[in-house]
């Protein structure tokens, strides 16, 4: 078993256990129990991390980009080597199975690789140019300046991962401020870059109070870009204020994913992906499947196997069992937040087939659950459960599909089973969304941009995208000085 560390941040390259705010609880949702007390930082803590992120970021941004290569290539490689140690803070510290854990410390080493290499391969372009005078219009992406970087609980790993090495690469220096339930996987993540050889106030980490430490920081005249992943709601309130002092922001929020069945899919082959895919990370994942929307023909059938196949998930401590497939709810709040969607769709408004309960045990466990034909303006239908839910609703036609798929605000991911290629063309287009599988369930690689639309946010990150969200375009025009 691996100690869990002294948890500490990283300001102007000191690595400091004392938070002048005094100290937060850090909890084992499997247990219920404390872990360790995790520092919180003051203002004043909070201005040195972003002094020292202001004057490292000439010397970074002027760093060649070969050479922030290295050190990115050289962070992923400390991240593979020390997968399983992280992994086992990440399990303790939000409930997700160990294989889960190692699978999304190993994909972030991917992706700090793919981002590495931006650093080198990124350029410019040259527009041709209309007159005689002008001989070159050069565009090129200059790093913003100081990011701050705030990241949820679900992948503690992967999403600072993301933005931290889309930030270095692209030449800027960041301040991360990690989930608060999550700040020892943030740290083992910070450790393996300043190993790598990150200078000095180029990478920060703080922790705290969120909504005092966004606003302080979104607030200085440091800060040039903010990158957050976490809820609509948040996402708005933040977006606000980063609008309000004129700051480059990108949001990466909600989602409430459809799946529509056809009649023309693979039937087998889509539950058991349906079932294994929901209930990953105990649908914890703002890209998890949720909604299925399957052809009438074919309905009953969706819903008795896929139940079942739910029934069937070992739910436990994944720190004590490595067997289990699903862990505890990441914390108290996730499990009233099951309580109401489940209490709405009771009644005549939907039939819980599978699961419905709180598991009687010490910890955050919330049974695996499937509701049939949730009632259209229930609130599973309408709003984000952000846990092992899933409803089941029969279409008529895979138009009237489409129209429950694009009826909400969301637009983050989508998914769509046919083995029709008429249809699948038809879906990829129809669906309206930042990212669609047809046939199936993934939307993430280190190469392809990840990002929503309407209430799931705006931009990417991810691929080239995770570079460029770091970068401002500039257009030099060049003339001939006379003659
Ligand atoms: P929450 O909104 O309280 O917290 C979610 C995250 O946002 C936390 O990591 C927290 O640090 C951060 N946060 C909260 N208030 C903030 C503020 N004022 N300023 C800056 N950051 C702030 O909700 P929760 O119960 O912890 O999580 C569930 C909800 O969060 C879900 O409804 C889901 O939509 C959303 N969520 C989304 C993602 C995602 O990947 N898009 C990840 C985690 C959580």
């Amino acid at each position: 078993m691996t100690a869990y560390p002294t948890l500490k941040m990283l300001i102007n390259g000191e690595w400091i256990t004392a938070g002048e705010a005094g100290t937060m609880a850090v909890i084992n949702p499997a247990t219920g129990g404390e872990i360790a007390q995790c520092p919180k930082a003051s203002p004043a803590q909070l201005d040195v991390a972003l002094k020292a992120a202001g004057d490292a970021f000439p010397g970074w941004s002027r760093t060649p980009g070969a050479e922030r290569h290295a050190v990115l290539r050289r962070a992923a490689d400390l991240l593979r080597e020390r997968a399983l140690e992280i992994a086992t803070v990440v399990t303790a510290e939000m409930g997700k199975p160990r294989a889960q854990a190692i699978g999304e410390i190993t994909s972030s080493a991917d992706v700090v690789d793919f981002l590495a290499e931006e650093a080198k391969r990124r350029g410019g372009r040259l527009i041709p140019t209309r007159g005689h005078q002008l001989i070159a219009q050069m565009v090129t992406h200059e790093a913003i300046g100081p990011a701050v970087l705030l990241t949820p609980w679900n992948f503690p790993v992967n999403l600072p991962a993301k933005k931290i090495a889309g930030a270095l690469a692209a030449g800027c220096t960041a301040i991360l401020k990690p989930a608060e339930n999550t700040p020892a996987s943030a740290q083992l993540l910070v450790e393996c870059f300043v190993d790598a050889g990150v200078p000095k106030g180029v990478l920060n980490l703080v922790h705290g109070d969120p909504g005092p430490i966004a606003e302080h920081l979104i607030a200085s005249p440091v800060t040039r870009k903010v990158s957050f992943t976490g809820s609509t709601a948040v996402g708005k309130h933040l977006g606000a204020l980063a609008a309000s002092h004129m700051k480059r922001f990108t949001p990466e929020l909600g989602g409430h994913a459809p799946v529509i069945v056809s009649k023309h899919a693979d039937l087998d082959r889509a539950i058991a992906l349906c079932a294994a895919t929901k209930f990953r990370n105990a649908g914890q994942v703002c890209v998890s499947p949720t909604r299925f929307l399957v052809a009438k023909e074919i309905y009953d059938r969706f819903v008795a196997e896929f139940a079942a196949q739910a029934s069937r998930i070992k739910v436990g401590d994944p720190g004590a069992d490595e067997s289990v497939d699903m862990g505890p709810l990441a914390h108290a709040r996730r499990i009233s937040a099951m309580e109401q969607v489940v209490a709405d769709a009771g009644g005549n408004r939907g039939e819980i087939v599978t699961g419905g309960s709180v598991i009687e045990r010490t910890g955050f466990f919330f049974e695996p659950t499937v509701i049939a034909n949730p009632a259209p303006d229930s609130r599973f239908m309408t709003e984000e459960p952000f846990g092992p839910i899933a409803g089941v609703v029969p279409f008529e036609s895979i138009e009237d599909a489409v129209g429950i798929a694009n009826g909400l605000r969301y637009g983050l991911a989508v998914y769509a089973f046919s083995g029709d290629l008429d249809e699948a063309h038809y879906l990829g287009r129809a669906l309206r969304a930042g990212m669609v599988g047809i046939n199936q369930l993934i939307v993430a690689s280190p190469e392809t941009p990840f990002g929503g639309i309407g209430d799931s946010g705006f931009g990417s990150e991810g691929g080239e995208e995770g570079y460029l969200a770091f970068t401002d375009t500039k257009l030099v025009m060049l003339a001939k000085s006379g003659g």
